[in-house]
C-alpha cells in the first residue's frame, strides 16, 4: 500500500517546494538569545524569536528549573486528576491568576491545548462563537472542536463584530474570541470597544494573550491593563512559551466557574500529561521576577520605540505597532524573501512573510524586539536594513 501513498506524499512535498513555501529549519547550537550560534560556527543576531522579555536563557530561571527538578523530580507520569498534581502546580496557577487579576487558572501543556480545550466544554449547538478573522490557528481549531455556531468578523473591525453579534442574537450564549496582539501586524485588539459591544449584546469575552502578555499595558500585564478592562474579560488564554520564559506550557485564566468546569471537562487537560516540575518551578520564579521589577518590560518597549523611529527616519514603511512586533512593509512577495535572505547574510535573522500568511500584496519583514537586545544589537540590525534596503532599491 505505501508505494501509492508515498508517491502522493512526494508530489505534495514537491508542490510545497515549487510554491516556495517549504519551511527549512536552521540548526542553532547555542541557547536562545539576542545572539545565537549556528552549526557552521557563525553568529547571528536574532530578531525573530518570541523571546520578548529576554528570559529564554535567564540564569535565574535556569537555576529555578534545576532546583525544582532536584526537589520534585523530572516528570509527573500522570495527568493532573489521577496523580499528576503537585502543590507547585497550584502555586503556578495562583501566580497566573494573580498576574491577570482573575479568580483562578488552569495549566495546559501548551496554549495550543488551552485554546483547543476552552470552547467545547463551555458551549453547545445553541450557542455562538464570534471570532476575529486573524485569530491564531489554535483558536480556529478550538472553535472547530465545539458545536457552537460560528461567526467571523474582519480583523479588529467593530462594525463587522456588531453585525455578527446581531446575527447571533437568537443564540443562548455568545462569546467573542480574539487574539490580544495579532502576530503579523503587531496591532492590539481594541478590547475596550470589544467589551462595550459585549455588554450591549450580552456576550462573553475571551482573549488570547500569547503575544500581548508581558508586552502591552503600562507595566506589561496585557490587554486588560492597556484598556483598563479588568473585570470585563471572562477568559484569558496564554503561553509560557513567549514573553513568560520561552519554554513550554499554556494556561486559561478567568472566572471561577469557568476554570472549575474546564478542570472537569477540558479534554487536553484531562487526557494529556501534567507540566513537569522544572517548567512549573521556573514559571513560579518568572512571575516572582515580574512582580519585583518592570525593568525588562520597560527595556523591551524602549527598544521598540528606538528601532521603529530609526527605521522610519531611514525611510522604511513601518506598520503602526503597539506591541513588540514591528512589520517592515515591502509589499512584494519575492522581495520579502530576498530581503530576508540578504539580512541573514549580514548576520541578522528576521522573517519575510507573504501571501497566504498575510494578505495578497502585503508582504513584509517581521522584526520582533526583545529586552535581550542591547542598543548595539539594534544599531547593527538597522545598519543592515539600510544597507540591504539601498541595495534593493527599497529606500534611497
Ligand atoms: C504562539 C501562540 C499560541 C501557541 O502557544 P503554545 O504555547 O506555543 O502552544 C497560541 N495562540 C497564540 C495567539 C499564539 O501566538
Amino acid at each position: 500500500m505505501y508505494g501509492k501513498f508515498q508517491k502522493h506524499l512526494q508530489d505534495t512535498l514537491a508542490g510545497i517546494e515549487a510554491d516556495g513555501l517549504y519551511k527549512h529549519e536552521r540548526n542553532i547550537v547555542s541557547a536562545q538569545g539576542a545572539e545565537i550560534t549556528l552549526q557552521d560556527g557563525s553568529k547571528a543576531l536574532n530578531f525573530c524569536a518570541n523571546n520578548y522579555l529576554g528570559l529564554a536563557d535567564s540564569p535565574r530561571l535556569i537555576e529555578a528549573a534545576k532546583k525544582a527538578m532536584d526537589e520534585r523530580g523530572y516528570g509527573m507520569s500522570s495527568v493532573r486528576f489521577i496523580c499528576g498534581t503537585q502543590d507547585r502546580h497550584r502555586e503556578l496557577e495562583k501566580a497566573v491568576a494573580d498576574y491577570f487579576k482573575t479568580d483562578d487558572a488552569i495549566l495546559y501543556a501548551a496554549c495550543f491545548d488551552a485554546n483547543g480545550g476552552v470552547f467545547e466544554p463551555l458551549l453547545g449547538p445553541e450557542d455562538a462563537i464570534i471570532s476575529d478573522s486573524l485569530n491564531h490557528a489554535s483558536i480556529i481549531d478550538g472553535v472547530r472542536l465545539c458545536k457552537a455556531k460560528r461567526f467571523r468578523y474582519a480583523n479588529a473591525d467593530m462594525a463587522d463584530l456588531e453585525r455578527c453579534l446581531q446575527e447571533a442574537r437568537e443564540c443562548r450564549f455568545r462569546i467573542i474570541a480574539t487574539d490580544g496582539v495579532f502576530s503579523m501586524d503587531g496591532n492590539v485588539a481594541p478590547m475596550d470597544k470589544i467589551c462595550d459591544l459585549a455588554e450591549k449584546y450580552d456576550a462573553l469575552v475571551m482573549v488570547d494573550e500569547s503575544h500581548s502578555a508581558g508586552v502591552v499595558g503600562k507595566t506589561g500585564h496585557g490587554v486588560a491593563e492597556q484598556f483598563d478592562c479588568y473585570g470585563r474579560i471572562d477568559i484569558f488564554t496564554g503561553t509560557l512559551g513567549k514573553a513568560f520564559g520561552g519554554a513550554v506550557g499554556g494556561f486559561t485564566t478567568g472566572r471561577q466557574e469557568i476554570i472549575d468546569l474546564l478542570r472537569q471537562r477540558s479534554r487536553p487537560y484531562l487526557f494529556s500529561n501534567s507540566l513537569p516540575p522544572m517548567i512549573v518551578g521556573a514559571g513560579i520564579e518568572m512571575f516572582k521576577m515580574l512582580k519585583e521589577s518592570n525593568a525588562l518590560h520597560d527595556k523591551q518597549q524602549e527598544n521598540v520605540v528606538y528601532f521603529r523611529d530609526k527605521m522610519m527616519a531611514a525611510g522604511f514603511d513601518i506598520k503602526p505597532t503597539q506591541s513588540a512586533i514591528c512589520a517592515v512593509m515591502l509589499y512584494d512577495a519575492r522581495l520579502s524573501q530576498e530581503f530576508a535572505a540578504k539580512m541573514a547574510e549580514e548576520g541578522i535573522f528576521v522573517t519575510g512573510f507573504y501571501y497566504p500568511v498575510v494578505p495578497q500584496g502585503q508582504a513584509r519583514i517581521r522584526v520582533q524586539l526583545s529586552a535581550a537586545h542591547e542598543k548595539e544589537h539594534l544599531d547593527r540590525a538597522i545598519a543592515a536594513f539600510v544597507k540591504v534596503g539601498k541595495e534593493m532599491g527599497v529606500i534611497k
